[in-house]
């Protein structure tokens, strides 16, 4: 619909104007930096930091209803600034003018209701948020439209130029980007680090498709991660992991289409999420204490933060109850399916620490939770999951292991609503199904099919014909009616089928 079309109560709000404040803030001293230089850590302190708006204050001046129908009717506009993440843009990136957004097609994913199978095995009404369903087929597209739309901001602006970007990755990272960074050719250009043999193909294939330096690296995430925070301290280089405040700042927008998909009604709502190096916790939290401040939300949903026992660093800090006796130790990790989440020392954890507290206060209770779950129940649950009509990605196996947990453990409600994040496409995982069909998961995986989820194909080649149809040759036509009748019958036999009472 045309922006002139809308209604007059709309109408003013419609189309954003860059506006706000923006700034880095220190999570360590607290100290705030103008947001026209690109930092990754505070230069005064080297902790962490989150992009915060001095002017937040002015979106309370507008009433919830009103952004509830400005969100809403924003769903109608044909401008492709407007069709991703920055449909929130008073809440993302307000500095950011339209014609400088990078938008490929993210965000707006759907929430797929689980069957009733699903419902009875779990205990629970639930919803898979397929974040699979992303360009790059990850929720890492998110952060990275926020993160180069920034930085293609600052370009215009003439505040940088020939941009390197570089970013560590479990793999999805790298492909997000590595996209955007293709977009935005021959202004920026990227070079991404992997660990050797720790993505799976499906990820490496992506940012050599779009056209990146692609480095491998011995060793895990964790050791990539801080090749390139060296690279980022001595060289001039745009880091994009999410050590970048930017990255967050767009995953937020996976809150924001939670509430607005439920209408903002979060009562009783769970939010289930998988945590690797914590920015995408980090994000959510963060996205829903914005609704909430604004009060566009009224009720903050719970959260769920999960891990695998083989890189459990977060579950394991919060096992301690008492705050003041809690210590961050980063732990050794264990090779895991779900890849993309195995590390051992999350770049957010002081935001994890921040946040949590704050969306505990602010709920007057505890309102975030932490699980652990073990790789054979990832794997279980994910193929359960996909037999009953999802696209789960392991990490989405790892977040309904963890919800089923949850439930069994009196930590989730049976009138409670949960939306759970597969964080990818199956697809990019589809070897850790393939090593589960065919019984062949190394031993550190400590996996064991269940024969009823597995599933091999069956190659047809009956034993009463000895001519088969061949790429590039020809067959006689009697022959190949025999192979027809002969490979038929076979099928027929094997799925029991009865024939039809006219043939
Ligand atoms: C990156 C990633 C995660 C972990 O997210 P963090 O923000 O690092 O906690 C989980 N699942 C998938 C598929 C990912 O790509
Ligand atoms: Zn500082």
């Amino acid at each position: 619909m045309k922006p002139e079309l809308f209604p007059d109560k709309i109408k003013p709000y419609i189309l954003p104007q860059p506006s706000g404040d923006l700034i880095y803030n220190c999570l360590g001293c607290g100290l705030e930096f103008p947001i026209e230089k690109l930092h990754y850590t505070c230069p005064e302190c080297g902790q962490v930091l989150l992009i915060q708006d001095r002017r937040f204050q002015r979106l309370k001046e507008i009433p919830p209803e009103t952004w509830h129908l400005i969100f809403d009717y924003r769903k109608m506009l044909t401008l492709p600034a407007m069709k991703g993440i920055y449909r929130f843009h008073e809440f993302i990136g307000s500095m950011i003018p339209l014609d400088a957004v990078v938008y490929l097609g993210e965000g707006h994913t759907p929430i797929i209701e689980a069957n009733l199978h699903m419902q009875e095995k779990t205990g629970c009404r639930f919803f898979f948020k397929n974040d699979g369903q992303n360009p790059s087929a990850s929720f890492k597209d998110r952060g990275m439209a926020s993160a180069l739309s920034y930085i293609h901001y600052l370009i215009r602006e003439g505040l940088t130029e020939d941009v390197l970007a570089v970013c560590a990755s479990t793999g999805d990272t790298s492909a997000a980007a590595a996209l955007y960074a293709a977009y935005l050719q021959p202004n920026i250009k990227s070079a991404v680090l992997l660990p050797h043999k720790k993505v799976t193909p499906q990820q490496l294939s992506q940012p050599l498709g779009s056209g990146a330096k692609v480095f491998e690296i011995p060793g895990v995430f964790d050791d990539c991660m801080k090749v390139v925070e060296a690279l980022s301290e001595n060289y001039n280089v745009a880091l994009l992991n999410s050590k970048n405040a930017w990255r967050i700042l767009g995953q937020e927008s996976y809150s924001y289409e939670i509430a607005q998909d439920l209408e903002y009604d979060m009562k009783d709502k769970v939010v289930v999420l998988p945590i690797g190096n914590a920015g995408n916790i980090t994000a959510v939290m963060s996205g829903f204490l914005k609704f909430y401040d604004t009060g566009i939300i009224t009720t903050l949903p719970k959260i769920l933060g999960v891990q695998s026992a083989h890189a459990n660093p977060v579950y394991r800090y919060y096992l301690e109850p008492d705050a003041a006796r809690r210590k961050f130790k980063p732990v050794t990790v264990q090779p895991s399916v779900a890849q993309a989440a195995m590390i051992g020392n999350p770049v957010s954890m002081p935001r994890v620490i921040h946040l949590t507290k704050l969306y505990n206060d602010l709920s007057g209770k505890q309102n975030v939770f932490f699980m652990e779950v073990t790789e054979q129940a990832i794997m279980d649950w994910e193929l359960t999951a996909n037999r009953n009509g999802h696209i789960a990605c392991t990490h989405g196996g790892e977040s309904l292991a963890g919800l089923f947990a949850a439930r069994q453990q009196g930590i989730v409600h049976s009138q409670e609503v949960s939306i759970i994040d597969s964080t990818a496409h199956a697809l990019k995982f589809s070897g850790f199904q393939e090593m589960y069909f065919e019984n062949t998961f190394p031993e550190e995986f400590q996996i064991t099919p269940e024969p009823a989820l597995v599933n091999r194909p069956v190659l047809v080649r009956p034993k009463t014909i000895d001519r088969f149809p061949a790429p590039g040759s020809s067959m006689d036509a009697d022959d190949f009616k025999r192979f027809v009748q002969a490979t038929s019958e076979y099928i027929a036999t094997d799925l029991n089928l009865k024939k039809a009472p006219d043939s």
